[in-house]
């Protein structure tokens, strides 16, 4: 076996089998989740107790003035950052979604951890930049995070809702109402489960024929089942109509962005903290992969690919094949969840949103930056009780019940409201997004996915560096480049379609005579082994490509060849070579 070819067998079998073999101190059953000045401490003291591996950015402000953290995790001296791939990841986009931050708090104490100890780490540290934030939304997830009385930091004037009760917990009133949207579920009372239609029941909603009826559940939730579900203590004075949904820091980006979208935003990237991560990533040219973490999935984990807004079709082979792959691995991580997009969602066929959805940051990344995104939907509480692969929301309240002496659910009990008369008080009671062994698990394994990802990322080397003599004198100067990565190094056809490539640059260096030709030559790209996937059993071999400079000897001593090369996502390389041609 040819040496360059046994390089790269050896970092393809990196890629495929990263375990995590360094145990991290991590508190799993912690909840409510450590607020923005714990984890921006915590960040702080990583950089500085790790000095060659880890530094902190601060990229901007949020909306109510606090500073936006990336932790930048590489072997600084292993050559500087602009000259490695490097792989993105924001956590708590959505404010409610907080599990982000648990993860990517993980994710990067376990990289800083494994250096020196897991080799196969360490090489994905020292050759591979990680930008990790792990809150965007900083302002939502603190909200979020101090809504309840009981919690630290509460602040109650942010707070949507009132502890009327005195239990110490914001929950939900209920109250019969024969227009409500919401009835309570047949298997659990305490459940209460959205009218499936056409206008309100958003998540429910799952039609399967173009005649189904307007309402779905007319037997399950007749007009004297019905109840309107509030916020414990809602201001229920009534307000001026808002025709315009707040800004959703998921739908302000500029892909296909529409100004009809539900949550677009009055411009793309109008939120600060949008804004201020699309200029990181855009000016960071090594990214070559976006990873942005929601939670607000339902009974099973899954993962949005792009395009969100198209269908699969829209995108070109080699790209496909991308998510067709990684999508197999995760579902081998994740013991059977599923990789999918959007454009198909349940939401999109109950017409809330016109054709598609539109606005996404994965859209973004994917047809503005040319890089390649993945958007996993967690969701972590409760246990899986009948092994069927899915956690329902049963599962869920029988985890609590038994499991957590009932805590996070409050039993619903009589109260008389002064607008609303009897209203019952009751519902989810800060309940965790993800505590105890799921969490545990779901940090492994989208530590796992996101290590084996950054095993696929493109990687340029100067494989040769040869010289003989040529006509009049001449000498001809050969260097082999090779891409060793498993991606090409353009990373996306859509990077190629929409001109946000950047082609390879290789230059010579000469000592002992002087160049002919000029020192830099623009050398395209090399395909990476996904690109001829298709032709693998042939033998296909493409990932090398070859670049020829003139030179003139001065004298008859030796010649210093130096030859470097480089593109911003697949790396810089360099080599040296003294001959005597
Ligand atoms: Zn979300």
């Amino acid at each position: 076996m040819r040496p360059l070819k046994a390089a790269a067998v050896t970092l393809f079998a990196l890629a495929s089998y990263v375990q995590a073999q360094v145990s991290v101190p991590y508190d799993y059953n912690r909840w409510p989740y450590p607020l923005y000045a714990e984890v921006t401490q915590k960040l702080q003291s990583l950089a500085k107790r790790y000095p060659k591996l880890a530094r902190l950015h601060n990229i901007g402000k949020s909306g109510q003035g606090r500073d936006l953290w990336v932790i930048e995790i590489s072997n600084f001296d292993k050559g500087p950052s602009d000259g490695k791939p490097a792989l993105w990841a924001d956590g708590n986009i959505h404010a409610g979604e907080v599990t982000g931050r648990q993860l990517l708090m993980y994710f990067a104490e376990q990289l800083l951890l494994s250096y020196g100890k897991d080799p196969k780490m360490t090489a994905l540290v020292d050759d591979r930049v990680y930008y990790i934030m792990p809150i965007l939304d900083v302002d939502g997830g603190e909200k979020v995070l101090t809504r309840h009385p009981a919690w630290p930091d509460h602040k109650p004037a942010e707070q949507a809702g009132k502890d009327l009760d005195g239990d110490g917990f914001i929950t939900q009133m209920r109250v019969k109402d024969p227009k409500g949207m919401w009835y309570q579920s047949p298997i659990d009372p305490r459940v209460m489960l959205q009218v499936r239609d056409r206008t309100g029941g958003r998540w429910n909603f799952v039609p399967t024929t173009v005649d189904e009826p307007k309402d779905f559940d007319d037997e399950l939730a007749p007009p004297d089942r019905r109840y309107s579900v509030y916020v414990e203590g809602q201001n229920m004075s009534p307000r001026a109509s808002v025709t315009r949904e707040p800004a959703n820091f998921n739908r302000n980006w500029p892909a296909e962005w529409k100004p009809t979208e539900p949550g677009a935003g009055p411009y793309p990237l109008s939120l600060p903290e949008v804004a201020a991560v699309a200029k990181f990533m855009t000016d960071h040219k090594n990214i070559y992969f976006d990873y942005t973490i929601h939670s607000g999935g339902g009974a099973k984990n899954y993962i949005v690919r792009p395009p969100m807004s198209h269908p699969f079709e829209f995108m070109p082979p080699e790209d496909n094949d991308f998510y067709a792959r990684v999508g197999a691995v995760w579902s081998w991580l994740s013991e059977g969840g599923l990789m999918n997009n959007n454009y198909y969602a349940q939401e999109v066929k109950a017409g809330r949103y016109g054709d598609t959805m539109t606005g996404f940051k994965n859209d973004w990344s994917y047809m503005h930056l040319g890089i390649h995104s993945l958007l996993p939907e967690i969701a972590a509480a409760g246990r899986d009780y009948d092994g069927d692969g899915y956690v329902t929301q049963y599962e869920i309240m029988r985890w609590n019940d038994k499991e957590k002496d009932g805590v996070y659910f409050a039993p619903w009990k009589t109260y008389k409201h002064p607008q609303l008369g009897n209203v019952e008080l009751g519902g989810p009671r800060g309940m965790p997004q993800g505590v105890g062994d799921r969490l545990k698990n779901e940090c492994e394994i989208h530590a796992k996915l996101l290590l084996h990802i950054a095993g696929l990322a493109p990687r340029l080397r100067v494989d040769k560096v040869e010289a003989r003599p040529s006509k009049d004198g001449l000498v001809r100067v050969e260097a082999i480049l090779k891409n060793e990565g498993f991606l090409s190094t353009y990373v996306t056809r859509q990077a190629l379609t929409a001109k946000v490539d950047t082609p390879i640059l290789a230059e010579l260096d000469v000592e002992g005579g002087e160049l002919v030709s000029p020192k830099a030559q623009v050398a395209g790209h090399i395909l990476g082994r996904l690109a001829y996937i298709r032709r693998w059993g042939s033998g296909a071999d493409e990932s090398a490509k070859t670049v020829e400079w003139t030179v003139r000897k001065r004298g008859t001593g030796p010649l210093k060849l130096t030859v470097r090369a480089s593109t911003p996502k697949a790396g810089a390389d360099s080599r040296t070579v003294t001959v005597n041609p």
